[in-house]
């Protein structure tokens, strides 16, 4: 018999977490819950669960506050951020304190699972490895990327990407799923002496796109998450 993983929903809209957690036992994990920053914080630290679901409003202290505190105390948990606030820049600032997803409410039952299930298979992996993907070849659907022959095909077309793009590529394939933000990819790719204007970083997207013949609008590859920065999909069949 597995033991079943452990997911801590804090949310104090009963209908929601309600909500959450029915699906969330039907999904197969254990559900704790706490309704306040205060209950969360000591049932995080007794309990250590697998997942956080954390909402930002809470009765008694900034959900952001929280998550800055999970993660000082606990990086390897994965924590999502379940708000009702779609805020940009509350977005960013929560990814970038380390929130591993973001979803806004209101939110379809599946699409939460799914996220579940990514932010989970990325922390078994980040606990088997040095903390990213080790893979060498990645593929999402009909593209490939080898990164030791520096090659990208579509199906069997190769297509020639510049050294940045090509960067900017892997990046998003070894963070599959997750939402990358602009500030933190400008930083991988061109260092921290780089301007945080997203500029170069959109410039660099809408070539790839390009060569990549995607759609926008309908991505294949690489979806926008508007303000926020850029998230690679994964395959349908993963989910
Ligand atoms: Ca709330």
């Amino acid at each position: 018999m597995s033991m079943k993983q452990k997911i801590l929903i804090v949310e104090d809209d009963r209908t929601i977490s309600h909500f959450m957690a029915r699906a969330l036992e039907d999904g197969g994990y254990q559900v704790l819950t706490a309704e306040s920053a205060r209950d969360a914080k000591t049932i995080f630290l007794s309990h250590l669960p697998a997942l956080v679901l954390l909402d930002l409003g809470l009765p008694d202290e900034d959900g952001i506050v929280v998550l800055g505190q999970m993660k000082v105390s606990h990086p390897e948990i994965p924590i999502i951020v379940v708000s009702a606030r779609a805020w940009e820049d509350e977005k960013v600032r929560a990814l970038d304190l380390g929130a591993d997803d973001y979803v806004i409410k209101p939110f379809g039952i599946s699409e939460l699972q799914a996220r579940i299930r990514t932010a989970l298979r990325h922390a078994a992996a980040v606990s088997r490895g040095p903390g990213i993907s080790n893979e060498e070849v990645f593929h999402l659907n009909d593209l490939t990327l080898d990164v030791p022959h520096h090659r990208v095909t579509v199906g069997d077309e190769e297509i020639h990407f510049t050294a940045h793009e090509f960067q900017i590529l892997e990046l998003l394939f070894r963070h599959k799923g997750k939402v990358l933000t602009y500030a933190w990819m400008i930083r991988q790719i061109w260092g921290s002496y780089m301007s945080t204007d997203n500029q170069i970083l959109r410039v660099n997207m809408a070539n790839i796109r390009r060569k990549l013949k995607e759609n926008p609008a309908q991505p294949k590859y690489i979806q926008t998450e508007l303000g926020v920065g850029y998230r690679m999909l994964e395959e349908e069949s993963a989910e």
